[in-house]
C-alpha cells in the first residue's frame, strides 16, 4: 500500500520540499438509531482517499483526492506544491520550524475481538430495541431512544524522512436516553455506553438493559425534583460530568496552537499563555491531569499521530502546576521542546492535521477514598452526574456546567434529586477548589466522539476520565427547569 505514497514523497522531495508526507485512509462507519420499539435509521458509509502535505520554502501546501491511484496522487502533489509556493510569498517570519523526529516503521492495531461490521444487523437492532422496551415499561416514559456507532479507520502514512506507518483502529460507541412526561413537564435522562477503541465486545447486553431501567426511573424522578438552591456549596462530580469540564477547561486551553493564536475563529484562544509553563498554579495539589495517547482503548490511541510521531504520555498539570501542552511538530519549538508530543491529527483524508486534545484524565487519588467517604465530609452540597448544557468563554476561563442528574447532599449523604442546577466558576478557581478525588477503584474513562475544532471544522475523538471528585465552595445557580 505504500508505493504510491512513496511516489508522492519522491515528487515532493525532487521539487525541493524540506518535508512532505502522504496518507491514505479507508474509513468505514455505521450508525444505527432506535426510537421507541423500532429501528429508526441505519446507515453504512465507506470512504477512502489520500492527503498530501508539503513544506516548501517554509510554507505548507496541502491537497487531497478521493480514491487511490497514480493520477490522484499526482494531482494532489501538484496542488499541494502550488499552494505551498503561493503561500511562501506571504511569509514574514521565516516560516514553519519543524521539530525533528526519528523515522519509524510500525503497525498499530486496536483490539477488535468481535468485528462490529460483521455482527448481524438483527443483533444490533435487538440490543437497542430491548433497551428501549425496558425504558418504556416505566409508564412515565413517553419516548425511548438510542444509537450505536461504529468506525474503522485504516491509515497508511509515509513521509520524506523514511517513516512508513500503518494503523487499523476500530471504535464503538452507544447511547440511550429516556424522556419522561408528566405534571406539565418533561425531563430527559441519558446513559452513554463505553466509547472505546474496541469492537462489539465492548457492549454488554445485560448492562444496556440495567442502565435502561435505571435512567427510566431517574427520568421519572426528575419530573418531581426540587429546584436547586442557589449560593455557594461543596460539589461532587462523577467521571462523565467532570470529563466534559476537563475537556473544555483544560484540554482546549492547553492546545499550543490555540495558545499561539492559530485557532481563534471557531472557539477562541486560551488564557494558558507560555509564560505560565512550570509556574502557574492551575489547581490544588490534588490535581494531576495526565495526557496519554497510549491509554488502552482510548479514542485518541492510534499508535502515532498524523505528523508521524508515536503516542506518548505526559503531564499537563502535575500536583496543581502547569507542566505541558498538546503539541504537533510545528508547535513544539514555541515551548523550547525538541520533540512534538505527538498530538496532531486530521479527522479525514481531506483534512490537514491540526493539534488535538489527547486522551486526558484526572489521576485518581493516591490514598484509599470511597465515594461514600468523599460525600460523607459534606454538610450541604450537590452531586453532579452526566453531562448537560454548558458554556465557556473564548479564553477557556469563565464557565458554567450542568449535570444530567443532580442530587442534594445533606449531612454527608446523597438525598433527593434536584433540577436546574449549574455550577459556575473560572478554570483556576475551580481546580484550586478541588480537595479530594477517589482512588483508582472508582476511576472511569469516558470517550468524547464529537470534539469540534478548526476552520473548516474537524471532528475528533478522545477519552477523558476521573474518579468521583470533590470541589469546595462552588457557586451554584439555576438554569432551565
Ligand atoms: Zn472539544
Amino acid at each position: 500500500m505504500y508505493d504510491l505514497l512513496r511516489q508522492a514523497c519522491d515528487i515532493a522531495r525532487t521539487a525541493g520540499c524540506s518535508f512532505a508526507d502522504a496518507r491514505y485512509l479507508e474509513i468505514d462507519e455505521q450508525y444505527l438509531t432506535s426510537r421507541d420499539r423500532a429501528l429508526a435509521h441505519n446507515s453504512d458509509n465507506r470512504d477512502c482517499g489520500i492527503g498530501v502535505r508539503v513544506l516548501h520554502g517554509g510554507a505548507w501546501g496541502f491537497a487531497s483526492a478521493p480514491g487511490y491511484d497514480a493520477a490522484a496522487v499526482d494531482s494532489a502533489v501538484a496542488s499541494a506544491l502550488e499552494i505551498a509556493r503561493a503561500s511562501a510569498h506571504a511569509l514574514r517570519d521565516g516560516g514553519v520550524r519543524w521539530a525533528e523526529e526519528s523515522p519509524w516503521q510500525a503497525e498499530y492495531r486496536s483490539q477488535c475481538l468481535r468485528d462490529p461490521f460483521t455482527v448481524p444487523l438483527e443483533e444490533k437492532a435487538d440490543l437497542l430495541i430491548a433497551a428501549n422496551d425496558r425504558m418504556l415499561q416505566n409508564p412515565a416514559i413517553k419516548r425511548a431512544q438510542g444509537y450505536l456507532a461504529f468506525r474503522r479507520l485504516r491509515r497508511w502514512y509515509v513521509n520524506t524522512e523514511g517513516s512508513e506507518l500503518h494503523s487499523d483502529v476500530t471504535s464503538s460507541s452507544a447511547m440511550l436516553w429516556a424522556v419522561a412526561v408528566g405534571d406539565g413537564d418533561f425531563q430527559q435522562r441519558s446513559w452513554q455506553a463505553p466509547s472505546v477503541t474496541q469492537g462489539f465486545e465492548a457492549f454488554d447486553r445485560a448492562q444496556f438493559i440495567a442502565e435502561a431501567e435505571r435512567i427510566a426511573a431517574e427520568a421519572e424522578e426528575k419530573l418531581t425534583a426540587a429546584l436547586a438552591p442557589e449560593g455557594e456549596f461543596d460539589i461532587v462530580t462523577d467521571s462523565e460530568n467532570l470529563s466534559l469540564t476537563i475537556h473544555e477547561s483544560v484540554g482546549h486551553a492547553t492546545e499550543l496552537d490555540r495558545v499561539m493564536g492559530y485557532e481563534v475563529s471557531l472557539a477562541g484562544s486560551s488564557f494558558v499563555t507560555r509564560d505560565k509553563l512550570d509556574r502557574f498554579r492551575y489547581g490544588s495539589d490534588q490535581v494531576t491531569l495526565m495526557a496519554d495517547n497510549t491509554l488502552q482503548h482510548g479514542l485518541a490511541t492510534h499508535g502515532f499521530d498524523d505528523d508521524g510521531v508515536p503516542g506518548q504520555r505526559w503531564p499537563i498539570v502535575e500536583d496543581g502546576i502547569l507542566r505541558g501542552y498538546s503539541t504537533g511538530r510545528e508547535f513544539a519549538h514555541y515551548v523550547d521542546q525538541q520533540r512534538s508530543r505527538g498530538s496532531c491529527r486530521a479527522d479525514h483524508w481531506s483534512s490537514i492535521p491540526i493539534v488535538r486534545i489527547p486522551n486526558l484524565f484526572l489521576m485518581p487519588g493516591r490514598r484509599p477514598l470511597t465515594p461514600d467517604e468523599l460525600i460523607g465530609d459534606i454538610e450541604h452540597g450537590l452531586y453532579f452526574e452526566g453531562m448537560d448544557s454548558f458554556s465557556i468563554d473564548q479564553w477557556r476561563l469563565n464557565f458554567q456546567f450542568g449535570g444530567n442528574a443532580v442530587w442534594e447532599i445533606r449531612h454527608g449523604r446523597k438525598t433527593r434529586m434536584l433540577k436546574a442546577a449549574l455550577y459556575q466558576s473560572s478554570t483556576p478557581d475551580f481546580w484550586n477548589a478541588c480537595d479530594a478525588t477517589c482512588d483508582e477503584r472508582f476511576w472511569r474513562a469516558h470517550g468524547v466522539t464529537n470534539c469540534g475544532k478548526g476552520d473548516p471544522i474537524q471532528v475528533a475523538q478522545m477519552t477523558h476520565g476521573a474518579a468521583p471528585t470533590r470541589f469546595r465552595r462552588i457557586s451554584i445557580c439555576r438554569g432551565r427547569n
